[in-house]
């Protein structure tokens, strides 16, 4: 299978049966032992440092995997993977693009994928196929979940990492299978987190400082129990074809489509408080204004720019929340 880099989350469905292994450019981004390296180099190549560091280091994953192949999406993600995509096909990388409907419509999201596919040089039934394959990883992740929110033996950066790591299984689906599994069996030995703890939802896109965020937040006394975009990353609502699928993940589209499961999730599961992340130079630093409206639970609006590790600003508003929702439940 060729290699191919995404930007965000898509029907890798049809980019597997078109014989495409996705790898999610934003999990290599992160993931890489140097980002500050991989978003240096898009400064070089002329990316302001007034734009977003999600961009910058997407650019730099592609180059630093040599990831000559790049699935961007046109409509329903980012207004700077457009420019991206062009700086990139500038440098002679094959970037093919896939658009999401302007609203969650099974007609126009089914000529979508049969768009893609045909560019792919596959068929919607080829990516069917597939889709059945992978839903058992789905199950998988999805079962992580439940135990991060209903049995409470899951912690916040696991739940956050099987799940984000959905976008493309990181390019192993036995080695995710594997994992995941090592997961759910060493639950069985481990204590639930007791009820003291604070349960929180996570809403807006990853964290740049993912692990030392949760990590702080447990050391603190709070948990993550509903990471929402990671959540949908998983696909919780498989439906019963592709179409139905990818409409029915919410990212896409308005803030107040994704609403609907937000506040369903954050009533199901318990949540005292959410942390609403929202990256510098970001677009959908906006959505916050219709969060803050509708959601009625504390929200603290945390910023994150090239600071992969929580800085001690950052601390003191993480811990002044955490102790505002204590001294509330009183
Ligand atoms: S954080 Fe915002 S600006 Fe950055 S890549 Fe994501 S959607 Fe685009």
């Amino acid at each position: 299978m060729k290699n191919v880099g995404i930007t965000t989350t898509v029907p890798i469905e049809v980019l597997i049966a078109g014989g495409y292994r996705p790898l999610d450019l934003n999990n290599l981004f992160v993931g890489d032992p140097h980002p500050e390296e991989l978003v240096s180099m898009a400064e070089k190549k002329g990316f302001p440092q007034t734009s977003c560091t999600w961009i910058k280091g997407v650019y730099g994953a592609c180059h630093k995997y040599a990831l000559d192949t790049i699935l961007y999406v046109m409509h329903g993600d980012c207004s700077g993977s457009l420019e991206l995509a062009e700086v990139l096909r500038s440098e002679g990388k094959n970037c093919i693009s896939f658009s999401y409907p302007d609203f969650p419509h099974l007609g126009r999201m089914q000529e979508q994928l049969e768009n893609l596919a045909s560019a792919l040089g596959t068929s919607l039934k080829e990516a069917e196929r597939v889709r059945r394959k992978i839903l058992p990883y789905r199950v998988l992740s999805r079962k992580l979940d439940e135990l991060t929110w209903k049995e409470d033996l899951v912690s916040s950066w696991e739940n956050h990492f099987f799940l984000v790591s959905t976008s493309d299984f990181e390019g192993n689906f036995q080695a995710y299978r594997r994992k995941a599994c090592g997961l759910i069996a060493g639950c069985g030995k481990r204590r639930p987190y007791p009820p003291s703890f604070i349960r929180l939802g996570y809403i807006g896109v990853p964290p740049i400082f993912a692990r030392s965020l949760y990590h702080f937040l447990e050391r603190k006394g709070a948990r993550v129990v509903f990471n929402e975009l990671q959540y949908q990353f998983s696909m919780p609502s498989p439906g019963g074809c592709l179409a139905q699928q990818y409409i029915d993940y919410t990212y896409p589209y308005s803030s107040s489509y994704r609403l609907r499961s937000i506040l369903l999730e954050l009533r199901k599961r318990k949540a005292q408080g959410v942390i609403h992340y929202v990256q510098s130079f970001c677009h959908r630093q906006i959505s916050d204004i219709v969060f803050r409206k509708e959601i009625d639970l504390p929200i603290l609006t945390l910023e994150g720019n090239t600071n992969y590790t929580l800085d001690q600003q950052a601390m003191t508003k993480v811990e002044a929340f955490i102790d505002m929702i204590r001294r509330r439940g009183k």
